[in-house]
């Protein structure tokens, strides 16, 4: 996205290349500010209770109606951890435990960084929070998985699924590529 004008002044910015550097920039062309662009982190908790795992059901778009891995933007002052577990406290008013590292997912063509952790339900009660109406706990044999948001969840979530049945976890760091052409059949 280009950016036109400067967040410290409000001038006008203009893409240049910076002295030193190999990409262009929005270089403000009043006070010189240079705004970096930078990829985006987004954090998420597989959440398992009783072999089964708690998906919510979105009401913001992208993808509105489909069932999504807790998930969202890491803030500013925040961990990894401490956003997935502000996400899953925020969607489906859960609380968790033994929560630890699952997986680094690369989106190159979105700018983002998914950072996947697991963990499991502290105590058995969950319910639809912010950006969701309906939180449930599905077992492996019943995830809807034509209902998934993105391919992101899905790929964490066939990994999760297959290593749960040995309790062998692994932490993996992965690119996800777009489909273009099949994201056009979504109506988003
Ligand atoms: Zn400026």
């Amino acid at each position: 996205m280009e950016i036109n004008f400067c967040n410290l002044c409000g001038a006008t910015s203009e893409q240049s290349i910076p002295e030193g550097d190999d990409k262009p920039r929005a270089v403000c062309t009043q006070c010189g500010h240079i705004q970096y662009q930078n990829p985006k982190i987004v954090n998420a908790c597989i959440i398992e209770h009783d072999g089964k795992i708690l998906l919510g059901k979105r009401t913001i778009a992208p993808r509105i109606g489909c069932w999504n891995v807790p998930a969202g933007f890491m803030e500013n002052g925040e961990a990894t951890r401490t956003g997935a577990i502000r996400e899953v406290k925020e969607e489906v008013l859960a609380d968790l435990k033994n929560v630890t590292l699952f997986g680094v997912y690369n989106i190159v063509q979105r700018n983002q960084v998914h950072v996947y952790f697991r963990g499991e339900l502290a105590h058995p009660h969950f319910g639809a929070g912010a950006e969701t109406s309906d939180a449930q706990l599905f077992a492996p044999e019943d995830i809807p998985w034509d209902e998934l948001a993105f391919p992101v969840g899905i790929t964490a979530l066939k990994r999760y699924i297959k290593e749960m049945e040995s309790g062998d976890f692994s932490i993996q760091e992965q690119d996800i590529v777009i489909d273009y052409e099949m994201l056009k059949k979504f109506d988003v």
